[in-house]
C-alpha cells in the first residue's frame, strides 16, 4: 500500500521513527540503569508493544483496562521470548471490584493517599507486589497549562509533606512503602527535573532511604531536539548514588513524540465566491478567509488540539499568510470551534487533495471519539521496510457499538 492509497482520515505510526526515539530511551537506561517505561495513556497502539518492550523496561497504567493491556499485549507476548516486562499502575482511587484483577496484571502499584494504603496496601503487599505513594512535590514548574499541572494549589494528585508526615495512618503503613512517585512534569526540559528533585529532597528527603524506589513520572520531553540528557542522567544517579533508590522514568509523549501523522482529505473549499474569482485576498473570514472542509476534526480526532490548545504543524504549509494562499482547515461536525487552524500553502488547495498533520500518535488515538457520528481514522503503521500496514480500520458498529 502507498500513502496515496491509504483511507482517509488515518493515523500513520512510523516504525522507524518510534525506533528512533526507543533508541535514545535505550541508551538512557544502558548507560545509568535507569528503568524506563510506556505512560500507556499517551499512546496505546499495541501493536508496536513488543517492540516497545524490548527496548524500555515495561509500561505504567492509569486504571485495569490500560493494565490489562499491557499484560498481554506487551508482558506475555514477550514472556515467551524470555524478555520480562514490568507492569505498573497509579490511580487516584482503586475500586474494590478492580482490585483483584489488578492484582493479578501489576507488579507495582502506587496509591495516591494514606487511606487508599489503609484499604488495599496490605492485600497488595501479601501478594507480593511492590507499592509506593504518590507525592506532591508543591513544585509547579510549568507555565501556561493549567490543567496540567498537579502540583497547584488543591490539587487532588499526590500527598502533600503535611498529609504524608501528620496523618494517623503514617506510623502504621509507613513500613509497607517501597517506593514513593511523583508526575509534576509535561513537555519539560531536565532542568525543570532538577528543580523537582530540589523540592522532593527538601520536603521528603528524610524518607528516602528506606525506600526501593523512586518514580519520576512522564513529562520528560526526552526525544525532543535540544534535551538536555547529561543533566536528567545527573538526577538520575543523583537518587541512585544519594539513597540506592532504583529510578523509574514513565514519560507517554517521548516513546511516540514526532513518530505520527494523521493524513486527512479536503472534502470542500468555501469562502466567498466574489473574492475567490478575484484572487486571493484579506485577512478575516468576512474579509475572504477561506475555509477547507476536511474529512478529520479537530474535536474527534485531535482533542488536544482544542483542550490544550495548540495549532498542530501540517506538512507543506506555512504560518497564515505567510504563502500565497491562506485557509481556514475546519472538520465537518456541527461544533463552531472545530477548527484545526489557520494555514497558507503555495498552491489553491482542491477538493481531494491530501493533508498530513504532523506529531499525532500521542494523545490522540487514545482520546478520540465519535461525537457528531464522525467515523474514527483508521491505523496505519509505515513499517521499518517502509511498507504501509493497515492495522485497523473502524465502521458503524464501534460509533454504535458505544452507545
Ligand atoms: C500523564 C502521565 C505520564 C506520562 O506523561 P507524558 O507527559 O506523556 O510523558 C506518566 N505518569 C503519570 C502518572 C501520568 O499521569
Amino acid at each position: 500500500m502507498k500513502i496515496s492509497g491509504l483511507p482517509t482520515p488515518c493515523y500513520v505510526v512510523d516504525e522507524a521513527l518510534i525506533i528512533k526515539n526507543l533508541t535514545i530511551l535505550r541508551n538512557i537506561i544502558e548507560r545509568t540503569g535507569v528503568r524506563i517505561l510506556l505512560a500507556q495513556k499517551a499512546f496505546s497502539m499495541y501493536a508496536l508493544y513488543p517492540l516497545i518492550g524490548r527496548y524500555l523496561c515495561g509500561a505504567t497504567a492509569s486504571g485495569l483496562y490500560e493494565a490489562r493491556l499491557c499484560a498481554e499485549e506487551m508482558v506475555r507476548p514477550l514472556a515467551e521470548q524470555n524478555i520480562k516486562c514490568e507492569n505498573h499502575i497509579f490511580s487516584p482511587a482503586y475500586k474494590e471490584e478492580d482490585f483483584e484483577d489488578i492484582l493479578c496484571y501489576c507488579d507495582h502499584i502506587v496509591f495516591n493517599s494514606w487511606r487508599q494504603v489503609e484499604k488495599f496496601g496490605t492485600r497488595a503487599k501479601a501478594a507480593g507486589k511492590s507499592i509506593g505513594l504518590r507525592i506532591n512535590p508543591q513544585c509547579s514548574t510549568q507555565k501556561g497549562h493549567a490543567i496540567y499541572d498537579p502540583c497547584a494549589p488543591g490539587s487532588r494528585l499526590g500527598i502533600t509533606i503535611e498529609n504524608f508526615r501528620d496523618s494517623v495512618l503514617f506510623r502504621k503503613f509507613f513500613p509497607l512503602l517501597d517506593g514513593l512517585h511523583f508526575h509534576t512534569l509535561c513537555e519539560q526540559d531536565s532542568d525543570d527535573l532538577e528543580t523537582t528533585l530540589d523540592a522532593v529532597e527538601e520536603k521528603f528527603g528524610e524518607y528516602l532511604s528506606h525506600m526501593n524506589w523512586i518514580n519520576f513520572g512522564g513529562g520528560h520531553h526526552i526525544t525532543r531536539e535540544g534535551y538536555d540528557i547529561p543533566r536528567l542522567e545527573r538526577c538520575i544517579r543523583r537518587m541512585q548514588e544519594g539513597y540506592g533508590l532504583t529510578v523509574y522514568l514513565e514519560p507517554g509523549e517521548a516513546v511516540a513524540l514526532n513518530a505520527g501523522f494523521l493524513v486527512s482529505s479536503v472534502l470542500e473549499i468555501q469562502g466567498p465566491a466574489e473574492k475567490r474569482r478575484q484572487g486571493f485576498g484579506g485577512n478575516s473570514v468576512d474579509d475572504g478567509l477561506r475555509i477547507a472542509i476536511l474529512d478529520t476534526s479537530a474535536a474527534c480526532h485531535m482533542p488536544d488540539v482544542l483542550e490544550m490548545p495548540y495549532r498542530p504543524p501540517l506538512q507543506k504549509s506555512g504560518q497564515p499568510w505567510e504563502k500565497a494562499y491562506t485557509y481556514r482547515l475546519g472538520g465537518p461536525t456541527c461544533l463552531a470551534g472545530d477548527v484545526i487552524g489557520d494555514y497558507s500553502f503555495d498552491a489553491p488547495l482542491q477538493e481531494g487533495d491530501r493533508l498530513v498533520f504532523e506529531d499525532m500518535a500521542i494523545y490522540s488515538m487514545v482520546k478520540n471519539n465519535t461525537f457528531n457520528g464522525m467515523p474514527l481514522p483508521s491505523i496505519v503503521l509505515k513499517q521499518e521496510s517502509g511498507e504501509y500496514k493497515l492495522i485497523k480500520k473502524f465502521g458503524y458498529e464501534d460509533f454504535k457499538g458505544r452507545l
